[in-house]
């Protein structure tokens, strides 16, 4: 589809849609239909079965293909669907480079599912040491998040598609694009192949979906995302894509409040007694601020700070007394959460790994929403009070 305009906002608001073909709705219709009425054994409208292909979805994924700048999208179920499609496009167990600050989820795929299958990772500590492993290991996919989670550290995406591209032309690089969205970042601009997101976060924005997307601007790597797509089936439906289509509509909006909120907590954090590290990507004292002044346009809605008193006790009591930000996983919707990884999203590592990565016990991650930023820092503020 041609889209209108030529900023992002504007595609923001319309692309993937151009009014109903027979009502003229400017919405897409949420098409609960599993099945497609033929004229003829074989003659229809573009659709046949709805695993294959339904015209809500349909409108999501040239949505998010057009935000990321590449011709290609396909929704799935989740991000994890999402993934474990990209995983299968080889035809072939892969040599996988990746990062060590990895998603834990998409970490658990590659160990539990994949590396049985003969797969084999490898999981960089940092920038330079990613280089060295992909100069070293060759790999057929090298597989990257930036901003990663929960210490934000940003991965140098030119300079990795760069050196992958030197001593493996038929590499793949793949930019996990969710901490960001095409909003900051456009992965494939950058030189990375693919792009997948769940969209789960920031594109549907409002807590209320999972969905996942691959996004890609090459034929062949696209028809074989489609291939297995359809293949095994792991497609959203109509309603979940619809919501996802319209959190989209004011992701550019969104997102401009959550960098602004972000930055104007980091800061605070970054001021306070009871606080011993903040790291934020927009803070000129945070390791890859350069790297991502560089490659993004602004620095995110996730700020992650270490308390002084870097204890689960103390972290105990500055959840206990927020009002505003609730406790729960996940991340990238309206509303402000805040999340222990130490506890919650990353108790699956052992004590002494989560440690030596930096995920101690009064390490706390904000998604930070898009509330009035006085509100929230005054919250934050009043939790960290008996720790100061
Ligand atoms: C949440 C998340 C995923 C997994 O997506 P689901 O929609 O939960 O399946 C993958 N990557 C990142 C970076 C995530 O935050």
């Amino acid at each position: 589809m041609s889209q209108k305009g030529k900023s992002f906002d504007t595609w923001c608001v319309h692309a993937g849609w151009d009014g109903d073909p027979c009502t003229g709705a400017v919405n897409p219709p949420v098409y609960f239909t599993s099945t497609y009425k033929q004229e003829a054994p074989g003659k229809h409208k573009g659709y046949e079965y709805s695993r294959t292909g339904n015209p809500t979805r349909h409108a999501l994924e040239s949505a998010i293909a057009t935000l990321e700048g590449a011709r290609f999208g396909y929704a799935f179920a989740s991000g994890m669907a999402a993934i474990d499609a990209v995983m299968r496009i080889m035809d072939k167990p892969l040599r996988v480079v990746s990062i060590a600050d990895l998603y834990g989820g998409t970490f658990r795929l590659f160990e539990r599912v994949y590396r049985p299958l003969g797969y084999e990772f490898w999981y960089a500590e940092n920038n330079s040491e990613l280089l060295q492993v992909i100069e070293k290991k060759k790999p057929d996919m090298v597989w990257i998040e930036s901003p990663t989670n929960p210490l934000l550290s940003i991965v140098d995406i030119e300079e990795v598609a760069h050196t992958t591209r030197k001593v493996n032309p038929e590499g793949l690089v793949v930019v996990d694009n969710t901490f960001a969205t095409p909003y900051l970042q456009k992965p494939i601009s950058l030189g990375a192949d693919i792009v997948v997101h769940s969209a789960t976060k920031y594109l549907a924005g409002h807590s209320d979906v999972v969905l996942g997307a691959v996004v890609t601007d090459d034929d062949a790597m696209a028809e074989k995302i489609a291939f297995l797509q359809n293949a095994a089936g792991g497609v959203p439906g109509p309603m979940d894509s619809y919501l996802t289509l319209r959190g989209v509509r004011t992701l550019h909006l969104r997102m401009e409040r959550h960098c602004k909120n972000a930055m104007v907590i980091a800061e605070f954090l970054n001021s306070h007694p009871a606080v011993q590290t903040v790291y934020y990507p927009g803070l000129p004292s945070h390791e890859g601020h350069t790297i991502a002044t560089k490659q993004m346009r602004n620095y995110g809605g996730m700020v992650t700070f270490r308390l002084k008193d870097d204890t689960l006790d103390a972290a105990q009591v500055f959840f206990s007394r927020l009002q505003i930000f609730q406790l729960a996983e996940s991340l990238g919707g309206v509303e402000s959460l805040a999340n222990h990884p130490a506890v919650m999203t990353h108790a699956s590592f052992p004590r002494e790994e989560r440690i030596k990565r930096g995920i101690t016990d009064g390490l706390i991650r904000l998604s930070v929403g898009i509330e009035d930023a006085e509100d929230l820092v005054a919250d934050i503020s009043q939790a960290l009070e008996p720790l100061a």
